[in-house]
């Protein structure tokens, strides 16, 4: 059967291709599919992704992307044993299964919480705090981030068919970008099962996602600045996609996740009998054979003291004897191609200097490589160099951390290190953070509750520097900016509230005091208006407030108690009143007490308290609405208000904002 392509909102399937391209059972060699993209109309597909597909997501909020993306979850978990299933022909186990079906589906939950608790309910993110750019206060600067125009093209590798595409594709659909998916030809098959679903499931938007099924050499010929390529495999397809013309002049935006020797260092303060270095094998065994050691991050280097190489190995290979019977606890590598891949890097390391171990029975059908373990006895480029994309780690001697340091450093960056210590955190980081993407810092206190080694985590990075391609697919909410354009906006405050959709200090204000009435508490969300403005009278503040509020809360610190000793105080004139008790008294000048459409202060943030208040100053409050939020879920949402103390002279007292839960209606 050949398997389809989704373009332009339709399953495809070649007829008659002159070029096909056979994919594999890897467990038994039998032919189960087959590929072609002759045909296809890729130039229509990329215009109805930046046609459909951007005008469908744009007529969502982020908030709303955010919340189809549980949707999707939810639905994709439901028929997640049928993906199992599928995904069983490419010698996946159900260990493994657990990582590609189970962590994808995990990366759409929390992208789709981080998307609603940490992005506005807009179109639009504001980036850093604005700026002012005159004096008096009529021109301001600021960032924006919109989603980019184009389409999202992945180019993915084969190991990860379900994970590779949706940690991809959720932040590019929280940005409000349609996605083209290009998975690789040995696994494509079921990132074809897995985007059926998302299709049937009728969640997406039409033009949210699109897929190519087999070889798409002229993919790039078609795509300009607009667009972005995100892409998954070889450190040498990189450079050549690297290398298009469209990226070099034509302005594709382009990254990587490519090669990565990674390491895991077992530093100089753990011995044999610590648990550390239990725990540091337990690391090794795990990233050997998950998978069968086709992960991006497992461990292609282990750094150890050079006097420790060979019980580091022997306590590795008696725990993979234990533990692995190929066939059953590991798979077969994804295709039989791969499987000559890796025997001729293990032959070219052996060839370098490593002292090859090969551990268990290889069964006679399938694409098995024995788990592999490679001692050296000295340092070769080629330890360093060649990626043997399978279970297989070489084991090699440090003389101090320096030297470990150095030797972590010739991966020329890597996704991700392991440092195995109890005292020398400090000193690796500084020695290889710069050329990791993430450092896994592992002592006996986080054995047990580590996320692992080799689990790149939705709300981290996972992309490193240099040979790793530079790529940071995920990183939570960084992972959403990667597809957008930042901006920077100058103009009035007007204009600045305007395009952000956030009142800024200075723009319009529709202004409530307590004789005119029409207090801004009692606007539901669907009356409440950006620039809703209350402004208090003035309050006096005296010594005996002081006092007493020192003396009720215990707060008696010398400033608001000891005259003299206030005064002596660089910052003081005399005894001053309590920031907190300016803040109290705030929310009594700005209350509106009796039941209404406000349900809750949740929090203040970035309280400064700026001129000291001393006994008989005033003190007044301005609260204007800053920021509305309606929740998608929920009949109510968020309202900030940016929040100002003044004393009687109109000098600045404190800013905050205050949180507050408001009914829609
Ligand atoms: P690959 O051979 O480079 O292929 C990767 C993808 O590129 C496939 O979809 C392939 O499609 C496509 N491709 C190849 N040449 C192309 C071209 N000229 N134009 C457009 N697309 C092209 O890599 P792989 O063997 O699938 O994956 C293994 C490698 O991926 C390993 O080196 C591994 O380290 C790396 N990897 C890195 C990460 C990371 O996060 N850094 C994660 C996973 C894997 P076809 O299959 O149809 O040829």
């Amino acid at each position: 059967m050949i398997v389809p392509s989704y373009l332009s909102g339709h399953w495809v399937t070649p007829e008659n291709p002159s070029k096909l391209t056979d994919v594999q059972d890897a467990r038994t060699g039998e032919v189960i599919h087959q590929v072609s993209t002759d045909g296809l109309d890729i130039a229509s597909a990329i215009d109805y992704a930046r046609e459909t597909g951007q005008k469908n997501l744009g007529e969502l909020t982020i908030h709303e992307r955010a919340l189809k993306l549980k949707e999707l979850a939810l639905y994709l978990g439901e028929h997640k044993e049928e993906l199992y299933r599928i995904s069983d022909a490419t010698g996946a186990t159900q260990r493994d299964h657990y990582i590609d079906i189970d962590g994808g589906i995990g990366t759409l939950f929390t992208f789709s919480s981080k998307g609603r608790r940490e992005l506005p309910n807009s179109h639009v993110i504001e980036d850093g705090p604005w700026e002012p750019l005159s004096k008096d206060g009529s021109f301001i600067g600021t960032h924006i981030y919109t989603r980019i125009p184009g389409v999202a093209v992945q180019i993915n590798a084969f190991n990860f068919p379900v994970w590779g595409m949706l940690e991809k594709f959720a932040p590019a659909f929280i940005a409000g970008v349609p996605t083209l998916v290009k998975p690789a030809t040995p696994t494509g098959y079921v990132a074809e099962a897995c985007v059926r679903l998302m299709v049937d499931s009728g969640i997406l938007p039409e033009g949210s996602i699109q897929l190519i099924s087999g070889s798409a050499r002229t993919l790039l010929d078609h795509l300009d600045y607009r667009d972005h390529v995100a892409f998954t495999g070889s450190a040498a397809t990189a450079a050549t996609l690297k290398s298009h013309q469209n990226v070099i002049e034509g302005g594709v935006r382009f990254t990587s996740e490519a090669d990565s020797l990674n390491a895991a260092i077992l530093a100089s303060d753990v011995t044999p009998e610590d648990p550390e270095f239990d725990a540091y094998i337990k690391v090794l065994f795990t990233e050997m054979t998950a998978k069968a050691g086709q992960k991006c991050t497992a461990v292609r280097r282990a750094i150890v003291p050079a006097e420790l190489v060979d019980a580091v190995a022997d306590a590795l290979e008696a725990k993979v004897k234990d533990k692995v019977k190929l066939g059953e606890t590991m798979g077969p590598l994804a295709s039989f191609d791969q499987q000559e891949d890796v025997s001729a890097a293990v032959a070219k390391l052996e060839a370098a200097g490593g002292n090859k171990r090969t551990i268990g029975d290889v069964p006679e059908q399938g694409a098995y490589v024995a788990p592999t373990i490679l001692t050296w006895d000295k340092d070769a480029d080629e330890v360093h160099n060649i990626e043997a994309f399978g279970p297989v780690v070489s084991i090699l001697g440090y003389r101090d951390d320096q030297d470990a340091i150095e030797l972590a450093q010739r991966g020329k960056g890597s996704l991700v290190a392991t440092v195995c210590t109890r005292t020398l955190a400090s000193e690796y980081a500084q020695g290889i953070a710069a050329h990791h993407g993430r450092l896994h810092f592992l002592d006996r206190d986080d054995a047990k509750t580590t996320t692992g080694h080799g689990s790149p985590l939705p709300m981290l990075i996972h992309g490193g520097p240099g040979r790793a391609g530079g790529g940071e697919e995920l990183g939570g909410i960084r992972g959403v900016k990667h597809y957008m354009q930042r901006t920077a906006i100058q103009g009035t405050p007007n204009h600045v509230t305007a395009v952000t959709g956030e009142w800024h200090r200075g723009a319009d204000i529709q202004r409530a005091t307590r004789k005119e009435g029409d207090h801004p508490f009692r606007k539901p969300l669907s009356e409440l208006k950006l620039g809703d403005q209350f402004a208090s009278e003035l309050r006096k503040v005296t010594l005996e407030d002081i006092l007493e509020f020192a003396e009720k809360t215990g707060d008696t610190f010398y400033a608001h108690t000891d005259e003299e000793a206030a005064m002596a105080n660089p910052f003081f004139p005399r005894r001053v009143a309590h920031g907190y008790l300016l803040v109290s008294w705030a929310a009594g000048l700005f209350v509106s007490p009796e039941p209404g459409p406000v349900l809750a202060n949740y929090g203040l943030e970035n309280l400064r308290f700026i001129t000291p208040v001393t006994y008989d100053d005033s003190i007044r409050v301005e609260l204007t609405a800053k920021r509305i939020t309606p929740r998608v879920t929920d009949e109510y949402g968020e309202v900030a208000w940016d929040t100002v103390l003044y004393n009687q002279n109109d000098e600045i007292v404190a800013t905050y904002d205050v949180l507050t839960l408001v009914e829609k209606k």
